[in-house]
C-alpha cells in the first residue's frame, strides 16, 4: 500500500533518514520501533505529508504522492500530545474534519456516534475536553482521526503519556479498533514490549536506517544484527 523508496531527510545538516526503503502492506498493524531520535516520527510525517523528503519518493497504491499535501492523502494521524481543540467539546473536535470536507449534519452526527462507540466513549458528545482524563482524550483523538475514513491511521506514541495499567488496556483497545475498521495502522513507539505485543510487523530502526523488518516472533527470536538483539533484549 505504501512504499518509501530511497528516502533521505536532513534537518539543519543533520541526516535523520538515510536512503530509507520501507513497504507497508494493506491492513497490517505495523510498528516503527527504535530509540529516541532514530527517525520514527520523521518517517510518519513523510507518510502523512507534513514533510517532504530531500531525495526519494513516497508511493501510495503505486501512485507517487511525494508532493501531495496531507489533506489530500488517505491518511490520518493521532499525535503524541493528542492536539485536540480545548475550546471545543468532544463533538466539535470530531466534527472538524468532516465539516471541512463539506459533509452533511446528519452524516456527521452518525459518524460521531459510531466513532465514540468504537472508542468506548458512548454519550460523551458534549463533554468538555479539559474535563476528560488522559485516556479519554486519547480516545477522542482516535475518534477524530477515524471519522475521516482514512485507509491508514498513523499513531505517534499515542500511549506514552498514560500510566502502565491504562496503557495496557488501551493497547488491547487499539488492536480491537484496528480489527473492526479493517484499515492499516502504522504505530510509532520506543517501547519494545508494546511493539512486540501489538504488531503484525515490526520495523526496527536505528539512526535513520531500517535494521530489521519482520513479525514480532522473528525480530525477537532471530535478530539479524547486534543492534536488534541488544535493543529487543532490553525489554527483558
Ligand atoms: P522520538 O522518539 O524522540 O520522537 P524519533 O525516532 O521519532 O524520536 P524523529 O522525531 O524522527 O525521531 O527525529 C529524528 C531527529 O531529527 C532528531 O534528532 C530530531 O531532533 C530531528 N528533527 C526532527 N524534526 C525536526 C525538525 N522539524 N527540525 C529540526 N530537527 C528535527
Amino acid at each position: 500500500l505504501i512504499h518509501l523508496q530511497g528516502v533521505s531527510k536532513s534537518f539543519d545538516g543533520h541526516l535523520v533518514l538515510d536512503g530509507l526503503d520501507l513497504t507497508i502492506y494493506e491492513n497490517e498493524f505495523v510498528t516503527l520501533l527504535g530509540p529516541s531520535g532514530c527517525g520514527k516520527t520523521t518517517t510518519l510525517r513523510l507518510i502523512a505529508g507534513f514533510e517532504e523528503p530531500d531525495t526519494g519518493v513516497v508511493l501510495f497504491d503505486g501512485q507517487d504522492i511525494t508532493h501531495v499535501p496531507p489533506n489530500r492523502r488517505q491518511v490520518n494521524t493521532v499525535f503524541q500530545n493528542y492536539a485536540l481543540f480545548s475550546h471545543m467539546d468532544v463533538s466539535g473536535n470530531i466534527a472538524f474534519g468532516p465539516k471541512i470536507h463539506g459533509k452533511s449534519r446528519d452524516y456527521i452526527k452518525d459518524k460521531i456516534r459510531y466513532a465514540l462507540k468504537l472508542v468506548n466513549l458512548d454519550g460523551y458528545e458534549h463533554a468538555n475536553i479539559v474535563d476528560l482524563s488522559g485516556g479519554q482524550q486519547q480516545r477522542v483523538a482516535i475518534a477524530r482521526a477515524i471519522v475521516n475514513e482514512p485507509r491508514v491511521l498513523l499513531l505517534d506514541e499515542p500511549l506514552s503519556a498514560l500510566d502502565r495499567k491504562l496503557r495496557r488496556s488501551m493497547q488491547l483497545e487499539l488492536m480491537k479498533i484496528k480489527k473492526e475498521l479493517g484499515i492499516t495502522f502504522v504505530f510509532v513507539t520506543h517501547d519494545q514490549e508494546e511493539a512486540l505485543s501489538m504488531s503484525d510487523t515490526v520495523v526496527v530502526m536505528n539512526q535513520g536506517y531500517v535494521q530489521q523488518i519482520g513479525t514480532p516472533e522473528s525480530v525477537y527470536n532471530e535478530p539479524e544484527n547486534a543492534f536488534v538483539a541488544d535493543f529487543i533484549g532490553d525489554s527483558n
